[in-house]
């Protein structure tokens, strides 16, 4: 036996899958758009479809487990699929039974926000003990938190929805079905919408074109309140920021941790906080997935 991990993240643009090995090495890697998954009738079809071969190739026996990372809310035991964006069909699914099913194989799942920060602890050595969180500023403000090397899911599972926290005296409507989140301001959603209706210039150059303008320094301000409001709550040892937002050409680093320290009390955390850049490596959600999944199984990461 290899111990080897068949792993798969899917999110709501791209379906990454391949093969790590023990050390989550990868071995074989794969993406294709998610909208394939989308469209296709049966999803448990469809991607047992995409691991076949991988499965077929290295043999069933040398397989630990599947595992998986989701652009999704999910259940506490990580067994149902509550829903993910852009893929149709796939609301209140049981995506572990059914792919448990197909493969053979033992399947884990976790929220995309966790096995990205569970990547870059890996990845990066960072010290586990305390607390760790993890600030991506992608379509969405995804959060996750890890205390003494363990992810923190909460009482129901719906721990850590940072972009969800309400903004005094803010009532407009957000996509989870309440008003007034943080996300509405705080995303890469609402610098979409600056760039296509107010700047005409592709969002991926908005800061480096309108970095500057004030609604588009209010969208990274927001950012930092929210980071700030559980900075303060947690003192966390560091802090990960990663997500597409802040990989775009011209995000301002600098005023981000600047508008996040003037936000925290004197003398600690302001002085203390540490933030890290996430590498946000084209593999990493395969890979915090694997690594979820040995910690589920017992396995030494
Ligand atoms: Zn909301």
């Amino acid at each position: 036996m290899e111990h080897l991990y068949l792993s798969m993240e899917i999110g709501g643009t791209n379906l990454r899958y391949g093969v790590l090995d023990g050390t989550f090495r990868v071995l074989d890697f794969k993406k294709e758009p998610s909208r394939r998954l989308s469209d296709a009738v049966d999803k448990g079809e469809y991607i047992e479809g995409l691991v076949r071969p991988y499965i077929e190739r290295y043999g069933k026996e040398n397989f630990l487990c599947m595992a998986l990372s989701l652009a999704s809310l999910m259940n506490r035991e990580r067994t149902v699929n509550y829903n993910s964006p852009n893929i149709k069909g796939f609301n209140n699914i049981s995506l572990v039974d059914i792919l448990t099913e197909r493969t053979g194989l033992p399947v884990y799942m976790e929220r995309d926000v966790n096995t990205a920060l569970l990547y870059e602890i890996w990845k990066g050595h960072i010290d586990t003990r305390g607390i760790i969180i993890g600030i991506f500023i992608g379509t969405g403000l995804g959060n996750s938190m890890c205390i003494d090397g363990k992810i923190y899911i909460g009482n129901t599972g719906s721990a850590c929805e940072l972009g969800h926290i309400p903004v005094l005296g803010f009532t407009d409507s957000c996509g989870c079905g309440k008003n007034g989140c943080i996300e509405l301001k705080a995303s890469g959603r609402t610098l979409h919408l600056l760039a296509e209706e107010k700047y005409h210039c592709p969002v991926s150059e908005i800061f480096e074109r309108y970095g500057e303008e004030k609604d588009v320094k209010d969208v990274v301000h927001a950012c930092a309140i929210a980071a700030a409001t559980e900075i303060t709550i947690l003192d966390p040892g560091c802090v990960v920021l990663g997500g597409g937002v802040v990989d775009m050409k011209g995000f301002p680093m600098e005023y981000f941790e600047q508008t996040v320290k003037e936000n925290l009390r004197i003398p600690y955390p302001r002085d203390s906080v540490r933030f890290i850049r996430a590498l946000g490596d084209p593999e990493s959600g395969i890979t915090g997935a694997a690594i979820n999944a040995a910690a589920r199984m017992g396995q030494r990461v």
